[in-house]
């Protein structure tokens, strides 16, 4: 048995801007990534494994209308919720993923089955449907996802060419997918990652949420990472995996890999956002490149963080 314990969430690159959190909003925030963060945090405590305690985690967040995934999902160009999750485990290098998926409460699980009960990694749309209902996943009504704001979000550009990151106010572009990522008491790490894309996004798009080494990556030899942001820079950018890399080849620690993808490489080629990663001695790091990033973070040696500016 390993000592330190530890896990890491976020709700995504996208926060409110400064001015337009208000103390009630910003305590419901916090008060959700607790809530998401101290149940994750529970089952590392009870011995339970880094791949129970991010499902778990990212559960709460979906099942929260804050945040652009699940139950929170922002609406595409016809009006319906598209998701995309993905989850990997680090000691046998395991991940499912899903993408293009409409009803399903909670995604995550639906990609832990994939990895769990399929002989595959990736299942996208109908197929991906049909494997959920065989498995048993709960399905909801489209009303379910249904929120006042997200609805204003997308009729605010629907008909257009245009698609917004959550959030998005102007042009800033805002991010609120979910993701956690977790360090157990023997030593494995594990990440997930959940999100519900773009608003008024159409022609099927899918961004680096469910992509294995884009936005999200475990590797015991390394880290597990959890991101947030651009999506198409973080796919062309392949940045779970780059700091991942940049740990096993040059033999960098956590912060200084993390720090070095999002502060300079995809920022190089344009891109926004941030990530949340955990290493096998369960040292933790969450660098972003946007104003803020909703965050949170307990390790066993009794450090706890809530944050979500800088
Ligand atoms: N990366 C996500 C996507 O492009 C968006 C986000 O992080 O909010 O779908």
């Amino acid at each position: 048995m390993q000592n330190k314990f530890s896990i890491a969430i976020h709700g995504g690159a996208g926060t409110l801007l400064k001015g337009q959190m208000t103390s009630e909003k910003e305590t419901a925030y916090k008060h959700a990534l607790d809530s998401a963060l101290e149940k994750g945090y529970a089952v590392l405590e009870a011995g339970g494994s880094a791949v129970d305690a991010v499902e778990t985690s990212v559960k709460v967040l979906e099942d929260s209308p804050l945040f652009n995934a699940g139950k929170g999902s922002v609406f595409t160009a016809e009006g319906t919720h598209e998701m995309d999750a993905a989850i990997m485990e680090g000691k046998g290098l395991q991940a499912g993923a899903v993408s293009l998926i409409t009803g399903i409460q909670n995604p995550v699980s639906l990609a832990r089955d994939v990895m769990e009960k399929s002989e595959h990694v990736f299942l996208a749309g109908d197929g991906a449907m049909k494997f959920a209902k065989e498995n048993n996943q709960t399905v909801v009504n489209p009303e379910y996802f249904y929120d006042d704001l997200r609805f204003k979000q997308w009729q605010d550009i629907k008909g257009s060419d245009s698609f917004q990151l959550d959030h998005s106010v102007k042009k800033d572009s805002k991010f609120g997918t979910v993701g956690a990522v977790a360090c157990d008491q023997h030593g494995n790490i594990a990440a997930a990652t959940s999100t519900g894309g773009m608003t008024n996004k159409k022609w099927g798009r899918v961004g680096d949420s469910p992509m294995i080494g884009a936005g999200n990556y475990a590797n015991n030899k390394t880290c597990a990472v959890s991101c947030t942001g651009s999506g198409e820079f973080f796919i062309r950018g392949v940045v779970a995996y780059d700091v991942s890399c940049l740990m096993e080849y040059k033999g960098w620690p956590i912060e200084k890999a993390a720090s070095e993808v999002i502060n300079k490489r995809i920022l190089e080629i344009g891109g926004d956002g941030g990530l949340i990663a955990v290493d096998v001695q369960g040292n933790i790091t969450m660098p972003f490149n946007t104003e803020g990033m909703y965050r949170a973070s307990k390790t066993s040696d009794g450090d706890k963080e809530i944050s979500i500016y800088k």
